[in-house]
Order: structure tokens, then sequence, then C-alpha cells
């Protein structure tokens, strides 16, 4: 009875610290690149999580999250309300599909003749598929992805505790600020979890190459634009 206890216990850790900890460097390099790009399924990747609903603002959605990711907003999110500040996560991980689905209805959507234009147009606030952060898991939208609420007196509150905190608990501010005529606009709700994001963005850079970013309408521009040194490496220096 007892060596089956202890089995059970070795069984529990080994589970356990599996789902916790993030190889990246033991991965196998297909494996790597899918998750890079979005492609992997979050319910049946063990790194991931489902977002307790405590913590999204969307209770009846299934949000999923890299696990050291979740850790490290929950410790945040509960020393924030101590200081009478609310964090809830509205979007996190997001597959190359959705981000498709949302690149896509835009390309329709916006009537700007020259297909150039219209990329960037839609660049300055959504990624093409297969250059999201958020395909990482890593990266979280925080209380609203509306750039109004943050000029409310409680997303002005919320937004400055999260500048003088965030840190801490090993976030960063990944869009900033515009930085030149490419890269995105400011952001002040994503945020995203260095520990990983950091090695993320290494393994992107060396592994992904224009012949992964495809399958999408207008997927011929990410090479003229350089999607990959504009955009995807155009952040800010705490987020490399
Ligand atoms: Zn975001």
């Amino acid at each position: 009875m007892k060596l089956k206890n202890n089995l059970l216990f070795i069984l529990f850790i080994f589970i356990f610290s599996k789902a916790y900890l993030l190889d990246l460097e033991n991965l196998e390099k297909s494996e790597l690149k899918k998750l890079l790009l979005g492609k992997i399924d979050p319910q049946n990747f063990q790194y991931f999580v489902k977002i307790p609903p405590k913590y999204s603002i969307y209770t009846n959605l299934n949000l999923y999250i890299e696990s050291n990711t979740l850790e490290a907003f929950i410790k945040m999110a509960k020393d924030a309300d101590n200081n009478g500040i609310k964090l809830f996560i509205v979007s996190a991980f997001r597959s190359f599909n959705t981000q498709k689905l949302i690149w896509e209805r835009k390309w329709e959507k916006f009537k700007i003749k020259d297909d150039l234009e219209k990329a960037k147009e839609i660049l300055k606030y959504s990624s093409m598929p297969a250059t999201s952060r958020h395909h990482w898991g890593t990266d979280i939208d925080i209380n609203s992805v509306d750039d109004s609420y943050f000029k409310s007196f409680n997303g002005i509150k919320v937004y400055n505790w999260l500048l003088s905190n965030a840190g801490k608990y090993g976030f960063c501010m990944p869009y900033s600020k515009k930085r030149n005529n490419y890269g995105y606009n400011l952001e002040k709700w994503h945020w995203s979890y260095t520990n990983i994001s950091k090695k993320m963005l290494y393994y992107y850079t060396n592994l992904i190459s224009y012949d992964d970013i495809k399958g999408f309408y207008g997927d011929f521009l990410a090479d003229d634009i350089d999607i990959i040194n504009n955009y995807v490496l155009n952040i800010d220096e705490s987020c490399k």
C-alpha cells in the first residue's frame, strides 16, 4: 500500500513538473516551429493550461495560456487586488487560424486599393497570422483592448499600477510606443511574460523564415514588408 502511494506520488510529481516546465530547448524542432507559428492544439499541448474563469473576463470562453505565464499573472493579480486593482485576462493564446480569421476579416473590410497600404493599415493593431506573439501563450491582453478604457479613471489607475509593478512579476510591454513607419501602435493592454517569451523570440528569429509565413490573404507581402524585422523584432527593448 505504501509503495503504491509512493509510486502515485512520483507519478503525480512527474506529470505536474512536466506541465509546469516549458523546456523549449528540448522540444522537437518541428514541434517548436508549430508552437511559434500558432499551429499547436492548446488543449493537447502539455505546457498550456486553461485560464480559470476567475482570472478571465469571459467566463464562457475557453482561453488557453502557457502555464508559467498563468502562474505569474495570478501572483500579480492577487497583489494588485490587495491594492484595489482588478486584473483580468481578455485574450491569451490565439491560434494561427484565429489570427487568420481576424486578419482576413479586416482584409475584406478595409477598402484600400493598394495591398501594401492595406496590410500596413491592418498591422497598426493586428498581426499577420504566423507572426503574433499571442501564438506563444506567453502574451496576454489585460482588462480591455479598447484605448478609451485606458483613458477612463479606472483604466488609468490600472495602467499606472501595471507600469510600476508588472516588471516585478516578469511582464514587459512589447508595444510601448509607435516605433517608426512600421511597427504596431501603442497597446497599453498587451503584456508579455519575458521568462518564456524572450526565448520564443530567440527561436523565432533563428527558425522562422518567410516560407513559414503563408496561407492567408496578402501573405506575399510578409517578405516585402520584412515583417520579422519591422514587426516581430520591432518591440520594446525590455522584451528582447
Ligand atoms: Zn495582444
